[in-house]
């Protein structure tokens, strides 16, 4: 009987181990800073910890079009694909992620809200500088651009005729900064419409728009085939986050 239950126990870890050996981790950054650590601030020497740590576990980082690359053939990432994401554009990201990603040889992308670029955080009591199209440009070819909604809009509570004009001014706005984006979307604080009416609304105008992924919060893994491509998760890493709790969300997510 106990031989069972250990039998049960290993063959439910192998198990698990391969389903999340093939699974692809987005990780979401919004802040860096030399020395602060918050909610939505890594310090560089967190980051710096955090990229060796995935260098010697043999993760490999993934660009964006890798990821669309892969769902549009239906195709698993290799094993232990993580991909670097940061939202909103913030100059820290420039004086601060893009010379730690340059050493570790790393590519990631920057989620732009195009109505506030070269401004600051207007949505969050405007506490923090964000990059102007110049310092934007300075982040290429480390940084992948893509799109964050043009006002930072939360499309939870939205109705779809506001979403499509703010997807098509985030669109407008990108094509007006003459720099090279890719059509992938960030929800602004994950959110998505509620009626499902709405979001089907939204997605089709994504797809309409040439949109290829969109990702959202959700804190899980994602694991291939890839059920809806406008629904992809994040994991939120975070400066209060210890080295361990980071490991823990970039190998399992979350577990329920
Ligand atoms: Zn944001």
């Amino acid at each position: 009987m106990i031989g069972l239950s250990v039998l049960v126990l290993v063959g439910g870890a192998v198990w698990y181990f391969f389903r999340t050996s093939k699974a692809l981790a987005v990780l979401m950054f919004h802040k860096i800073d030399p020395e602060r650590q918050d909610s939505l601030t890594v310090s560089v020497r967190q980051l710096e910890q955090q990229l060796a740590w995935l260098q010697t576990h043999r993760y490999q980082i993934v660009t964006l079009r890798d990821v669309m690359t892969a769902i549009d053939q239906n195709r698993p990432l290799p094993p232990r694909s993580v991909l670097l994401t940061f939202d909103d554009g913030y100059v820290n990201n420039l004086t601060y992620a893009l010379p730690v990603l340059q050493r570790f040889g790393r590519q990631a992308v920057v989620f732009v809200p195009t109505a506030f670029v070269g401004q600051c955080n207007q949505w969050d009591g405007c506490t923090e500088p964000l990059m102007n199209p110049e310092q934007l440009r300075q982040l290429l070819p480390t940084f992948e651009l893509a799109l964050h909604s043009h006002q930072h809009l939360n499309y939870k509570n939205r109705s779809a005729d506001e979403i499509r004009t703010d997807l098509q001014q985030n669109l407008n706005a990108f094509d007006a900064l003459n720099l090279p984006y890719v059509r992938a979307f960030a929800y602004p604080y994950g959110g998505r419409p509620n009626d499902p009416a709405i979001k089907q609304a939204m997605q089709q105008a994504m797809t309409e728009a040439g949109i290829r992924v969109a990702f959202r919060i959700g804190n899980r893994l994602n694991r291939f085939p890839i059920q809806n491509r406008y629904e992809l998760q994040r994991l939120d890493i975070r400066g209060t986050d210890s080295l361990a709790r980071f490991v823990r969300k970039v190998r399992w997510g979350k577990l329920f």
